[in-house]
């Protein structure tokens, strides 16, 4: 279409010509589209009906070569999309030819001369409007659609309109006779594509809430403010400044189901109309789960309206909102494809792991690098792996998934917010669940590398997400700002106490977000350095204890706030050290540097291997200004040059237990030396135990199946939509111990001791907790047990102990499979006469074994 604007360009210019005394200009010219060409006519002898090629082109190059193109015509009317292509080396010889049209060709002589004489085009002479106007017409042609080694009549409709609003570009192909639509693709590529209404600031950056730009607190004291909501905004991928060539949507589009995207809504209830659990005893998918769209359930697409996706959100009304949150087995009403909520959160999520996807595209999370994307344009990398996007999902939550497999993200109701807040209207806890997909598949490089499997891995993974989900939302640093995540999503958090304890700050979520502490380069804004990773943070002030993990030192995301303020402050300093530059450059340049990093990172990285990758990245690139300012903002945060931790491989055993760290392995260090790297020398080749391993396998083989299937990796084209599931008895193979065990292995995060004394222990996912406020939990939950280790354990069901009313947490725990196998953990709180105590439970699955 492009081509048409092209030719008319110089029509504008014919002014000037003349205004300059230039020749007179030709004569305008005749514009037809739907102009039959000469040569397409048939040749002479040829029968009615009787099929054969004419040359649409023969086109001379200044290499040389002749190449000439021929269509497929009865008649002189063309067949739809067939050709042939031939050229012609200098010599005038035939050197090459492609295309179908020679097979189709054949194909249709081979019906014979009674099939021909059939094949009469009600339309036999092309139909237009006649002299049309370039950038908008509407152009009908009689064709011929072939298919199946037959050809029907049809008739093309071509509609351009490049001044519509929005532009429209289409060809449809429809039956001559019966009407019916054959085919249908867009013509416009270049232009603006769909349409999006979404919270976004004008350069299509998506805003950090509904609520605007929250970040940083407009105060930097708790105030216990919360700001109006601000107006969604059309937003278009060629108008966000970010925005990569390759479309988000073909166009037209008609479903957020896109390239690098497929976002929808993913019903969780079964025929009988009663939810289920995403994942049954054994941690697998269930079919309704998916991940990908179930066309048989209630799974929908935002669909466009004359490519907008324009849904209105009424932020008001959350708490009356469409979620599937009840307990596995009730009875539910199915989810309305006309939703505007549903559909506004699809479209708010579909963009902005779109705008995630080409940021750091843009940082060099590439083909190369292994990001998600169905086509890779063949640009190298593992394709057919999209970002699965489950928009107003009962609860929120990734799965990273390894090259070649989708990430999920489950991405929804806050259940701990009064108001229900659905977290796709927050962009600081999208990014961060996006953010696990970056990381699990830069950091290690490969599907069995288990990179961060390893307890000081998963903080990693939680606080370099925290990290991409302020980077990408904070307008700039100031040094005494308060940067918090998750405000909007956390709003009317509902274990808001009006008396606590002196460690506990008021549920201000404005100013909190969902961890302890604001993130600040201020360090009366957020004490966190090194050391609290192993002992508690000053008790002068107060933190806010979001799901009660504050005392949790060893627990993931509070382990990752300490290495999250590092890289905050690496940052920062970064930042400072450019007094007058360009933010957005400094920030591109520390997602580059993320990303370099991450992909730098060692098996099994500590807070300071991890440290080092940062630093050795940045170093090799930016030595004189960047890296005194990162390695300095991390010797602010007590990782500097002397600083140790904890064992890269501890605990050694299953980190999924939570054991805290010794303070007598951390030993802080504020010293801002070059020795805080110690460049990159690899032991690999040397390690005996390595070296005697055979090539790591790619996933894909036909022996990972196994773990292919775990992944929720369904890929198109080669894993039916209903994947083969495990068989039930199958036993999960806890390596570690030497023994196995059916299920997922449970530890109480509480002491052991106490743990033991638990006779009769009711496990509890998601849904079940909902139903267990009500009363006491379903008969046919799977029990937990005391092992003799004092782990429990899953067995029969039991008639006993109560739950509590507390939702358990699930986290994007399903990590690559390592050298144990594959991996799925969550954690519960439940109550026994004992009392009650948290938990968690992780399922260790035999999967193929480097
Ligand atoms: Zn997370």
């Amino acid at each position: 279409m492009t081509i048409w604007v092209t030719r008319w360009l110089p029509a504008s210019l014919v002014i000037t010509a003349l205004a300059c005394g230039s020749p007179a200009p030709p004569e305008e010219p005749k514009c037809d589209p739907g102009a039959t060409p000469a040569a397409l006519g048939p040749p002479a002898g040829a029968r009615p009906g009787e099929p054969y090629r004419w040359l649409a082109r023969s086109w001379q190059s200044p290499l040389g070569v002749t190449i000439r193109t021929y269509g497929l015509a009865i008649d002189g009317v063309p067949v739809f999309g067939r050709h042939e292509v031939e050229i012609y080396d200098a010599r005038g010889q035939l050197a090459y030819r492609a295309g179908t049209g020679g097979a189709v060709l054949a194909a249709l002589h081979d019906r014979g001369a009674a099939a021909w004489a059939a094949w009469q085009h009600p339309f036999a002479s092309p139909r237009s409007e006649g002299r049309s106007d370039p950038l908008a017409h509407t152009t009908e042609r009689a064709v011929w659609y072939y298919a199946d080694g037959s050809v029907v009549p049809a008739v093309t409709t071509e509609r351009l309109d490049l001044r519509g609003e929005p532009p429209v570009g289409e060809i449809v192909v429809r039956h001559a006779v019966t009407g019916a639509e054959l085919a249908r693709r867009g013509t416009l590529y270049e232009l603006g594509g769909p349409e999006y209404l979404v919270y976004a600031r004008d350069d299509g950056r998506p805003l950090p809430s509904l609520l605007g730009n929250t970040l940083p607190h407009p105060t930097g004291v708790p105030d216990g403010r919360v700001p109006s909501p601000v107006p969604q905004q059309s937003r278009r991928q060629s108008g966000v400044i970010a925005g990569l060539p390759d479309p988000w949507l073909p166009s037209p589009a008609k479903q957020t189901r896109g390239n690098n995207v497929v976002a929808f809504y993913d019903s969780l209830l079964n025929s009988a109309g009663k939810l289920v659990d995403p994942f049954d005893d054994m941690g697998n998918d269930t079919p309704e789960y998916g991940p990908e769209p179930d066309t048989l359930g209630h799974d929908f697409f935002a669909t466009a309206t004359g490519e907008r996706f324009a849904f209105t959100y009424d932020p008001t009304k959350t708490v009356s909102e469409y979620f599937q949150d009840g307990a596995p087995g009730d009875p539910a009403s199915p989810p309305s494809a006309s939703d505007i909520a549903i559909n506004a959160k699809i479209v708010q999520a579909f963009y902005d792991a779109n705008w995630l996807h080409d940021y750091f595209y843009a940082a060099g999370y590439n083909e190369a690098a292994g990001t998600a994307q169905q086509s890779n344009y063949g640009r190298g990398g593992t394709q057919c792996d999209p970002v699965i996007v489950h928009a107003a999902f009962f609860t929120t939550f990734t799965f990273p998934g390894a090259e070649g497999q989708s990430p999920v993200l489950d991405i929804g109701l806050n259940s701990r917010s009064a108001s229900r807040r659905d977290s796709a209207m927050d962009f600081t806890v999208l990014a961060h669940e996006w953010g696990h997909t970056l990381i699990g598949r830069l950091a290690g490089g490969t599907a069995d590398s288990d990179a961060l499997g390893k307890l000081q891995g998963m903080a990693l993974h939680e606080g370099i997400a925290d990290f991409i989900g302020m980077l990408v939302n904070v307008p700039g640093v100031d040094p005494l700002a308060a940067y918090p995540i998750g405000t909007y999503t956390n709003l009317d958090y509902i274990e808001r106490r009006a008396t606590l304890p002196p460690v506990e700050a008021p549920a201000d979520a404005m100013y909190y977000g969902i961890r302890r502490y604001p993130y600040s380069l201020d360090v009366r804004k957020n004490p966190l350095t090194l050391r609290h990773i192993a002992v508690p943070p000053p008790t002068d002030m107060p933190y806010y204890n979001w799901k009660g993990r504050g005392p949790q030192l060893s627990e993931p995301h509070t382990t990752g706030e300490v290495f999250s303020q590092g890289l905050f402050q690496c940052f920062g300093n970064i930042v400072a050290a450019h007094a007058g530059a360009d933010f957005e450059s400094l920030r591109a340049r520390m997602a580059q540097y993320l990303v370099a990093g991450l992909i730098a990172f060692p098996d099994h990285p500590s807070l300071l291997d991890a440290r080092n990758a940062f630093l050795g990245v940045i170093r090799l690139t930016h030595p004189a200004d960047d890296y005194p300012a990162c390695r300095a903002g991390f010797a602010t945060r007590g990782m500097g040059a002397d600083a140790l931790g904890p064992d890269r491989d501890f605990p050694t055993t299953n980190p999924t237990t939570l054991p805290p760290y010794d303070p007598a392995t951390v030993q802080e260090s504020f010293l801002d030396r070059d020795r805080a790297v110690r460049l990159i020398s690899s032991s690999f080749a040397t390690d005996p135990v390595r070296a005697r391993r055979p090539a790591q396998h790619r996933p894909g083989r036909p022996d990972d199946d196994l773990a292919r299937d775990h992944a929720g990796g369904a890929r198109r084209g080669h894993v039916p939509r209903r994947r083969a599931r495990r068989p039930r008895q199958a036993v999960a193979r806890d390596s570690d111990h030497g023994h196995r065990r059916r299920g997922h292995r449970c530890v109480s995060s509480a002491r052991r001791s106490s743990a033991r004394r638990l006779s009769a222990v009711r496990l509890h996912r998601e849904g079940h907790l909902r139903r267990s406020r009500r009363g006491h939990a379903r008969g046919d939950l799977p029990r937990l047990g005391a092992g003799s280790d004092g782990a429990l354990h899953l067995s029969q069901p039991s008639s006993a102990s109560r739950t509590v009313g507390r939702r358990a947490q699930r986290e994007p725990v399903r990590s690559a499979p390592g050298s144990t196998g594959w991996k799925s953990a969550f954690s519960f709180t439940a109550q026994s006469g004992q009392g009650q105590f948290a938990g968690i439970c992780a399922q260790v699955v035999p999967g193929a074994k480097p």
